[in-house]
Parts: structure tokens; sequence; C-alpha cells
């Protein structure tokens, strides 16, 4: 057979040797790889994983670790937190859509309890203590946490708030590069292991393999690179791709996501939209290729007690929400224009708690100034602009309430003075959520609607349970959980 790189399906009948074998081949090694392959050797398949890099781990590894769980996980009802899955499935269909597979959002929070004693039960410890202050993750190892603005506007008036950010334990994290995700992908890689799960490092899918000889066109294997060589991969049963986001993809991006240009976060290199192409090749549907995660580069204690204002001086975001939502509203319908109002004293008041992304303090501030007049005018804001958006704020903001934008009372207080002006135009960053379209049991559907024979995907090459919207946790969350079902689906064929 000749070399390829393209993503141009293979025919078997053109290959004449495999290099490799297996009942269910898994491309990439991060949190969907490794759930596929756990279960598919629990349900008796020869597994090989096929991993680009030097090792297991992915984005998933370097992640925060956030899990998006609940309907009543062990740890929620032992921290005091009420929930159930049709709450969740509430907030869940509000909160990350418009638009959201809302087969696959019922479908993840009625599984939701389960997959939880599931993690644990492979080894992923979670610590039974909640972090309740504003913030990209916990300060420590707190086990539990807000990660969507469940209890913010307008959400809490939608579904009753429960914290589903459950975080394994991690001491000592370093946000970014090691973090609660280590603690997540550990146990699990060492649970695939115990299994015989057989990993091939360094070597790169390019394309799938299918059956000519067969009417269904079956995925029956992939060609893949290893140090310059093409290296062939039989699957006997299936083959699932786990191949992660196209945040990397600059043309996937420009036609795709064309705000995110040039501002991947969260996100590794390897990240290039191969899955996603290699589904495409086959005739795959895709879903909400315009779908991202977006962070918003400052720390969320500054946030919450201050203003956030567009380039017009005015507000747009309750600023006690969630973070991610201040990123995405920021990028999405602002140009990426957005400044941090706050006075002194809640300045220091935010400098005296404790956070995990205190790099993100940005200190000192761009501009002050003495009153909000003088601050206006220092930071070339259209005179008036800013003094009438802080004197609409600061009167209800008197009684505890905004009726604009419908902050929270505890974070709600007037602005004094002297005041700091924060300069967080383009301060956003973030990875794609969109990918190809997948049932309940992982199998990659067709533009037909009908599953494509033995391929199946899971993880950020998958269009999973947010559609426009994100929480943090339901990356690893929906990765994870459809991970295991691609494993489970793959492992059923009979080959
Ligand atoms: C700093 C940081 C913090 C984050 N925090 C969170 C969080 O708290 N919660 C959350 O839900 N998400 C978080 N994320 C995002 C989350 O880690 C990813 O979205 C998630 O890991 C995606 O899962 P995946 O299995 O699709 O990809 P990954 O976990 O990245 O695994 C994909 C694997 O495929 C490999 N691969 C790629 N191409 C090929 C190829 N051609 N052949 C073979 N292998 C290939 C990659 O090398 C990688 O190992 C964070 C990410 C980062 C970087």
């Amino acid at each position: 057979m000749s070399e390829t790189t393209t993503v141009r399906p293979q025919r078997a009948s053109t290959i004449d040797q495999w290099d490799f074998e297996a009942d269910v081949v898994i491309a990439g090694y991060g949190i969907a790889g490794v759930c596929a392959a756990i279960e598919a050797a629990r349900a008796g398949a020869e597994v090989l994983v096929l991993e680009r890099t030097g090792g297991w781990g992915g984005a998933a590894s370097m992640s925060g670790g956030f899990i998006y769980l609940g309907g009543g996980t062990p740890l929620q009802k032992a921290l005091g937190f009420e929930d159930s899955p049709e709450n969740m499935e509430k907030f869940m269909v509000t909160a990350l859509g418009p638009g959201v597979d809302k087969a696959k959002v019922h479908d993840y929070c009625q599984g939701s309890v389960e997959h939880f004693n599931w993690l644990v039960a492979q080894g992923v410890p979670f610590k039974e203590e909640f972090w309740g202050e504003p913030g990209w993750e916990p300060a420590h190892d707190e086990g539990l946490m807000y990660s969507g603005g469940e209890n913010a506007a307008p959400f809490s008036g939608i579904a009753t708030p429960a914290p589903r950010g459950h975080l394994p334990q991690m001491q000592n994290k370093r946000t970014g590069e090691k973090g609660g995700g280590y603690m997540l992908m550990k146990p699990l890689a060492e649970t695939a292991e115990g299994l015989g799960v057989r990993a091939e490092y360094d070597i790169r899918i390019q394309s799938l393999v299918v059956d000519d000889s067969d009417d269904a066109g079956r995925v029956v294997g992939v060609v893949a690179k290893r140090y310059g060589k093409q290296v062939t991969v039989r699957a006997r049963r299936g083959v699932v791709l786990a191949t992660g986001s196209f945040a990397y993809n600059q043309e996937m991006i420009e036609a795709y996501v064309p705000r995110l240009l040039n501002r991947p976060a969260a996100s590794i290199e390897q990240h290039d939209g191969i899955g996603i192409l290699l589904g495409q090749s086959l005739g795959a549907q895709v879903a909400h290729m315009d779908a991202a995660e977006v962070a918003f580069f400052a720390d969320p204690q500054m946030v919450a007690r201050g203003v956030i204002v567009n380039a017009r001086g005015q507000r747009f975001i309750n600023e006690d929400t969630y973070c991610g939502r201040v990123g995405q509203a920021t990028l999405n319908t602002q140009d990426n224009q957005a400044y941090l109002i706050i006075d002194e004293q809640a300045l220091e008041a935010a400098h005296a708690t404790e956070s995990a992304t205190k790099f993100f303090r940005l200190e000192p501030p761009k501009w002050t100034g003495e009153t909000v007049a003088e601050l206006e005018s220092e930071m070339g804001l259209p005179e008036g602009a800013l003094q009438a958006t802080v004197e609409v704020y600061n009167r209800f903001a008197a009684e505890g309430t905004d009726p604009l934008l419908g902050r929270r009372a505890e974070w709600t207080k007037p602005l004094g003075a002297p005041l700091a002006g924060f300069d967080l135009r383009e301060h956003t960053g973030g990875f794609t959520t969109g990918g190809l379209k997948t049932d309940l049991d992982s199998r990659v559907l067709h533009v037909s609607g009908e599953p494509i024979a033995g391929l199946f995907a899971a993880g950020r090459c998958t269009s999973g349970v947010c559609a426009g919207g994100y929480a943090s946790g339901t990356s690893l969350g929906d990765g994870s959980f459809y991970g295991r079902r691609a494993g489970q689906a793959a492992a059923a064929i009979q080959d």
C-alpha cells in the first residue's frame, strides 16, 4: 500500500498486512479514550489504544479536573446539597443551550449518580469538602464547587441551585499543568492497564480503513504514522475516535468559530480536529461547530466584587455568575471588549481572599480615579456613560438589588471611591465544543441519521451535552460518560 497523508478513507482490500490488530482500537488516550478502553476491556474485548504523544493524559491530565455530575451524588448528599436528575436537566437544558441535544442531556442526568459511583470505584478520590468562594477552581483540594452559575441569575430562578463541579482530590496542584485532572486520569489509566489494555505511543492516526467488500462500508481499522512511517491497524469490532477538539486547527477555527482565532486555551496542540475530519470523510454529521468554552482571564474574586462594563461603559452580565459565562458574553456579544470597575475597598477585600488563580489578579490597575467622572475620563469612555451606569447600579445596590441583571444581594454593594479600572479587552480564550454527532451509544451518525458501521466517538471530537453555553466539568463529564458508552458499544459488536 502507498504512503498516505490523506484523511480520505482507505479500502481494506488495498492493505496486505496489518501492523497491529485488536478487537477495539481507540485513538487518543485522554479522558474519553481511557474510559472507552476500560469498558471495552471489561466487556471482554482485546483493546489497543493509539496515542499521538509519548504517554496517556491528553488535555485531561493538565485540566482542573471538574467533572459535571449531579442528580444527588453521594458527594452532594454528604455536603448537604439537594439535587435530582430532573433538576439537573432543567439547568443543563437552559444553561448549555440554545439547542442542546435533549436526549443526550436527559440520558446524562439520569446516569450521573451511577457515573460518579463508577469513577469512585475506579479509584478516583473526592474529598468531602465544599468550596463556596468565587473562583475558577477551589483554592485547595475541596471536592465540590458551583461551576456553571447554578446559584446566580438567571438559572437560580429556573432550577434549584446545586453545585455540580466534582473535583478529584489533588494536593499541591499546579493550575494548567497538573491539577485535579491528573488525579482523574491516573487511576483510570492504571485501571485500564490492569485490565490488559495495550497502548502504543507516538503514533498518530491519519485515516480510517473501510471494508470495501461489505455494503455497509464498515470501519475496520485505521492508518497511522509513527516516526514518519506508515502503520496499519486492524479493528475487528470497532474504532473509537477520542482525539479531542479542533481548538488548534486554524482553518477549522476560521470556518466555524472565527472569534476564537489565535486564542486557543484550556487545550493542547494535539487537538487539531482530526477525529472530526475522519468522521466527515465517511459522511458523518456534525453539530454545534460554532460552540466554544470561553475562559475569562481574570480573578473571579475581583470580578464578583466589581462591575464589568463594555466599550460603551454599560454593564452586560451579572458579575456574580460563573466566569466562563462572563467570558462567553464578552467574546460573543461585546467584541471581546470588557473593563472591570472596582473601588478600593472591594479590591482590598478581593485581595484578602484565597484563590487558585491569583495570577489573574492583574495588578496594578490601568486607570484610577477619585471619582467615577475622573475614572471615566481617564479610560476615554464617552462622557457620562460610566457615570450613568454607576449611578443606576449604586441606586439599587444600596438596597442590595440589581433589577437590570439580577446580581445576588451578597455581591451587590454600591461602588465607592477611589476607583480602579482594569483593562480586560482581549482577555478571553477557549476551546471548541462542537463536533461529530453521536447517539447515546456513542455511534457516529451519518448525515442520513444512521450510524456509521464500526465507528464510535466521544470527548471533544464530538458534540456532547453543550450547544452554546458551557459549565466547567461538562467536557470531562460527557467525555468520560460517553467514552464508557463507546467502549461498551464497540465491544458488543460481533466480529
Ligand atoms: C488547563 C486546562 C484546564 C481544564 N479544565 C477542565 C475542567 O476542569 N473540566 C473540564 O470538563 N474540562 C477541562 N478542560 C478541558 C478538558 O481537559 C478537555 O476538553 C477534555 O480533556 C477533552 O477530552 P478528550 O478525551 O476529547 O481529549 P483529551 O483528554 O485531550 O485526549 C485526546 C488525546 O488524543 C490524542 N490525539 C490527538 N490526535 C491524535 C491522533 N491523530 N492520533 C492519536 N492520538 C491523538 C491527544 O494527544 C490526547 O492525548 C481543561 C483543559 C485544560 C488544558
